[in-house]
C-alpha cells in the first residue's frame, strides 16, 4: 500500500470516527430533555389566565405547573384547552397532565389518575348587586343561572330545581351574561368568583356567603402512567417543604396556605 493511500485511509477513518461521536451526543441530548405538556383553560384566574394584551400564560397553577416540571427535570409546554376538552386531549395523548383548577370528584376519578390535592376550593354565586331575593343556593330554585360547560359548577346548578342552566365555554362569558342581565347568578369555583369581584372593577356584582361542596383541586393524569403521577407528587412534596409552594400561594393570593 503506497503511504499516499494509507493516510488517505487513516484520515477516512478519523472522520468517521468524529462523525459517529457527534452522532452519539446529538442522542444524548435527546433523551435528556424530557417535555411535560401541561392543559389548562385560560379563563379561570388567579389559576390560570392570559392578562390583558399578553399572550402569556399566568397564574397559581402555572406556577405550580413549572415548579413541578423543573423540580422533575422536565421543559415545561403550556397549551390552552378547553375545559370539557382537557380529559378527552388526555386520553389522546396531546397533553400528559391537566393543570386547570379541576377538582377531583369521583366521576372523573374513574378515568383518570389525579395527583395529592393541592388546593382547596368550593362553589360559590355572583349575583348582581341589588339582587335582594336570592342569599344561598336554596334559592336559584326556577332561577337562570351561568356556568362554565363541563365544571362542578354546572354539575351543581343542574340539580337545582326548575333552574334553566345556561352552559358556557369560558368563565368570562358567565360573567359577561350577568352583566348584561341575561341570567339570574353565576354559579363557579369560590376563589374565582373572589378575584372576579376584586380585580373586574364590575361594581354591580356581588358574592353570596353560602359555599357548597367541599372541593379539591389535583392534577389530572392518564391512570396508565404510573410513574408520571408518583413523580408529579414527589415534587409537590418537595416544593411544600421547601418552600417554594407557599412563595406561589403568597404571590397570588397574599397569604400562605391554611
Ligand atoms: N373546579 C371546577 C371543576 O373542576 C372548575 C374548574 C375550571 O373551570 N377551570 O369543575
Amino acid at each position: 500500500m503506497s503511504r499516499k493511500l494509507m493516510s488517505l485511509l487513516i484520515l477516512g477513518v478519523m472522520i468517521l470516527s468524529l462523525g459517529l461521536a457527534g452522532c452519539g451526543q446529538k442522542n444524548a441530548t435527546k433523551t435528556e430533555s424530557k417535555v411535560l405538556k401541561v392543559g389548562a383553560e385560560m379563563t379561570f384566574p388567579p389559576f390560570e389566565f392570559q392578562e390583558e394584551g399578553s399572550k402569556e400564560y399566568v397564574g397559581f397553577d402555572m406556577d405550580l405547573a413549572r415548579a413541578i416540571g423543573k423540580q422533575m427535570g422536565y421543559e415545561v409546554q403550556i397549551q390552552n384547552v378547553g375545559f370539557d376538552g382537557l380529559i378527552p386531549a388526555l386520553e389522546a395523548g396531546n397533553i400528559d397532565i391537566i393543570v386547570s383548577g379541576m377538582s377531583i370528584t369521583e366521576e372523573r376519578t374513574k378515568k383518570v389518575a389525579f395527583s395529592k390535592p393541592y388546593y382547596k376550593s368550593g362553589l360559590s354565586i355572583v349575583v348582581k348587586a341589588d339582587n335582594a331575593t336570592i342569599k344561598s343556593f336554596k334559592d336559584l330554585e326556577g332561577k337562570n343561572i351561568a356556568v362554565q360547560i363541563g365544571t362542578t359548577g354546572a354539575e351543581e346548578a343542574k340539580k337545582i330545581k326548575d333552574a334553566k342552566v345556561r352552559e358556557y365555554n369560558s368563565n368570562s362569558e358567565a360573567y359577561m351574561e350577568l352583566k348584561a342581565g341575561g341570567v339570574d347568578a353565576v354559579v363557579n369555583d369560590l376563589p374565582v368568583n373572589e378575584y372576579y369581584l376584586a380585580k373586574s372593577g364590575d361594581k354591580n356584582a356581588k358574592l353570596l356567603g353560602d359555599i357548597m361542596n367541599a372541593e379539591e383541586y389535583g392534577m389530572a393524569m392518564t391512570k396508565k402512567n404510573t410513574e408520571l403521577t408518583e413523580k408529579v407528587n414527589a415534587a409537590l412534596d418537595e416544593l411544600k417543604k421547601n418552600g417554594e409552594y407557599d412563595k406561589i400561594h403568597m404571590k397570588w393570593f397574599g397569604k400562605k396556605a391554611q
